[in-house]
């Protein structure tokens, strides 16, 4: 990798030598076709999308659909299944309040990892609190890997979601998802993805991880800021 010519495609360090980002899993940079896509779409094609009944509006409703087709081609959803947030946090909470809030009841449990992020734990608890569903976790080994044998007694009946981040932001450590999404479909539980920090760094598949729901963030992943997809 030619890490010179790496550097000419993002406009922000491309004219500063000095400067060296280190912290692209929090957000990512922007490449210039980025940038310059945005600007375009402003400058070209900006209009209510699938709102107005004349050409620009349908122009722009054609390229957001688009990027909808290209989103799933990328995950191997179905286009209908893409829905634009604004982040990962915003696709979390949307799960946990649409469905949750509404399907969740005393005596039933979620179950997450000790490795969640935030925007993958606090949806949950709030909802708990809200609902008297209750959360439990998968631990951590001593080297930082899901202990799987815990699911033996933790995979109940009573879990009714199973949230997971599928790449941990803190460890990398790279979850099983589809090996715990086959266990969590045997106990009829939704099986909940964070993919903030796997979209940016692996092929993701959600047919084949089993994934009921897959979050993720443009802004990690060279996109901009304010777009990601549940
Ligand atoms: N999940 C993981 C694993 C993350 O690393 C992050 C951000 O660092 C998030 C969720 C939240 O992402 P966002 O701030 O884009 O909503």
């Amino acid at each position: 990798m030619d890490l010179s010519t790496l550097r000419v495609d993002f406009p922000l360090i491309a004219g500063r030598p000095d400067l060296v980002y280190l912290d692209s899993a929090a957000t990512s940079q922007k490449p210039r076709r980025v940038i310059e896509s945005l600007k375009r779409f402003y400058e070209t094609l900006n209009a209510n999308v699938h709102r107005g009944a004349y050409r620009l509006s349908a122009e722009a409703t054609e390229a957001y659909e688009e990027a909808r087709k290209r989103l799933a081609r990328f995950l191997n959803a179905n286009p209908q299944e893409i829905v634009f947030v604004r982040n990962t946090t915003e696709a979390m909470n949307l799960v946990a309040y649409a469905w949750g809030l509404r399907n969740l009841k005393e005596g039933d449990e979620v179950l997450v990892t000790e490795m969640e992020h935030h925007a993958g734990l606090v949806p949950w608890h709030l909802v708990a609190g809200l609902t008297g569903a209750r959360i439990r976790a998968i631990p951590l080994t001593e080297e930082g890997r899901l202990d799987l044998s815990a699911l033996d007694t933790l995979l109940t009946e009573r879990v009714k979601v199973v949230s997971v981040v599928h790449m941990s932001n803190v460890l990398g450590t790279i979850n099983p998802v589809a090996e715990i999404a086959r266990r969590a479909k045997e106990v009829g539980a939704l099986v909940v993805v964070d993919g903030a920090q796997s979209a940016p760094h692996l092929p993701v598949n959600v047919k084949a991880l089993g994934a009921d729901f897959f979050a993720l963030s443009g802004h990690k992943m060279l996109g901009p800021t304010g777009a990601g997809v549940l």
